[in-house]
């Protein structure tokens, strides 16, 4: 007997504006330096005022049209509660009564719909650092550099029924934030609180979790966890766990507190929101082109593979890079690229493509794939340039130059190897043009020895057999 599980996920996103939530402070900075950009917004002096980021409100909404949310004309934002250092307030401001966005749904490659219950904006807290070493393990540092910076938080129902469900709404909502182009996926995180439940019986919150491959983990390890817990027979305690990325497994960290614990107030500092319906509307129709449209688009347009399509329009970053080599060589040689070739060196580091597109150069992989088209280098080379390039920094083009490895140079050296042994080995040729076999076994090793076992046989008696026609 199987236990029906639900899941549901609450989803931090960072989104990837130039100046935090409610204050100027640049969100990434050149230094790293700890407490670098902060200011008394930030920081939470006395008498210090916040001011929405508009650019912030703009992605959240483009967000949450795109996940077929209402939304709410009127919003304001919220004190949430709590002491920690990470807060030096002792309140985030958040939105709790009306979010910017609620009542959305996803759909999932089966058909079936996750409703999103809210989409609302807050801040982040600043960073904990525990520094080994550093100090004793009593101490940690605070790093204010990330206090205040926008994130969205995406609330699901617990409409998810496994953890590969998860996963893959999880995938379709980084598609999203690729196509909005609203999250940094170089420097980003996504960050879940998960809750998992046995139908029946108390929900457990995994708080945290970082990255969607660790959303699965600790989804499944969890859902082991309180399976075996049920068919003991025995009672699921309702709490908060941490999960422990090492050894997989999740961990208590303390009984759950309710949401009416953080005692949320309303913030008196901002001003109620208005979004106008044009506005609204005006968003709306400017959202881009998402995944599943560009799919369909590119299998239409460039008659590429359904499954490739797929893979490119899994992220904005893909898809351009594909429209891009496709100007140059024909769409079935672009797509296998970018949809095997790229992704497999992606994922070869644990990666999605959009994570490593920095180190990618697509001027400088579009003269390779030239080259490819041309066949001057053959598939082996392709490969392992764009290695040489992702993984090694090299230009691609350069690579194949410094390493010799161009197709019709080592042609043409195979077959002046092949030449000279023809010509220097008259008897053979001879007997080989009477039917001897025998001979053109001889004459193989000949250019074989003489090549240094750059050259394939194949190739060498392909080679004499034409020339002794
Ligand atoms: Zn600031
Ligand atoms: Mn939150």
């Amino acid at each position: 007997m199987t236990s029906q599980i639900m899941i549901g996920l609450e989803c931090h996103v960072q989104l990837k504006t130039n100046s935090k939530l409610f204050c100027p402070c640049p969100t990434r900075q050149e230094t790293e330096e700890p407490n670098s950009a902060c200011c008394e917004i930030c920081l939470g002096m006395p008498g210090s005022k916040p001011v929405l980021n508009k650019k912030a409100l703009d992605f959240a909404l483009k967000v949450a049209l795109a996940f077929n949310c209402k939304i709410n004309e009127k919003f304001f934002f919220s004190r949430k509660t709590y002491f920690y250092p990470d807060m030096s307030k002792n309140f985030q401001i958040t939105q709790y009564e009306i979010p910017v966005g609620s009542n959305g749904f996803v759909e999932l490659s089966s058909g079936k719909k996750i409703r999103i219950r809210r989409i609302h904006l807050e801040e982040d807290p600043a960073a904990l650092v525990h520094e080994a070493g550093l100090l004793s393990s009593s101490h940690c540092l605070v790093d204010y550099n990330r206090s205040g910076i926008p994130l969205i938080e995406i609330v699901t129902e617990p409409d998810l029924s496994s953890p590969q469900e998860a996963r893959e709404f999880l995938d379709e909502l980084t598609m999203v934030l690729s196509y909005l182009d609203v999250f940094d996926f170089e420097n980003g995180t996504l960050k879940a609180d998960c809750n998992l439940s046995i139908v029946g019986n108390e929900r457990v919150e995994i708080k945290n979790v970082t990255g969607k491959r660790n959303v699965e983990k600790a989804l499944e390890s969890e859902a082991k966890r309180q399976s075996e817990l049920v068919k003991q027979g025995n009672q699921i305690a309702r709490e908060t766990r941490g999960f422990d990325e090492k050894s997989l497994s999740t961990k208590t960290m303390r009984k759950k507190e309710t949401e009416e614990d953080y005692g949320y107030i309303f913030e008196p500092d901002l001003v109620a929101f208005e979004l106008s319906k044009p506005e609204i509307e005006k968003t709306r129709r400017g959202l881009p082109e998402l995944h599943s449209e560009k799919a369909k688009r590119l299998v239409k347009e460039f008659g590429i593979a359904e499954y490739d399509a797929k893979v490119i329009s899994g992220s904005r970053f893909a898809g351009n890079l594909f429209e891009e080599f496709a100007k140059a060589v024909s769409p079935k040689i672009a797509s296998v690229f970018v949809s095997r070739d790229l992704v497999a060196i992606a994922h070869h580091e644990g990666k999605e493509l959009e994570e490593i597109s920095g180190r990618i150069n697509a001027v400088q992989l579009k003269e390779l794939l030239v080259f490819f088209e041309k066949a001057r280098i053959n598939e082996k080379t392709l490969k392992e340039a764009a290695i040489a390039h992702v993984a090694g920094g090299k230009n691609p083009v350069d690579f194949v130059k410094e390493n010799n490895l161009f197709k019709d140079a080592a042609g043409s050296e195979i077959e002046k190897i092949v030449s000279k042994i023809l010509s220097s080995n008259s008897k053979a040729v001879a007997d080989l043009k009477a039917g001897n076999e025998k001979s053109l076994n001889f004459l193989v090793g000949l250019a074989m020895r003489e090549s240094k076992g750059k050259a394939e046989p194949r190739e060498i008696k392909k080679l004499i057999e034409e020339k002794t026609k």
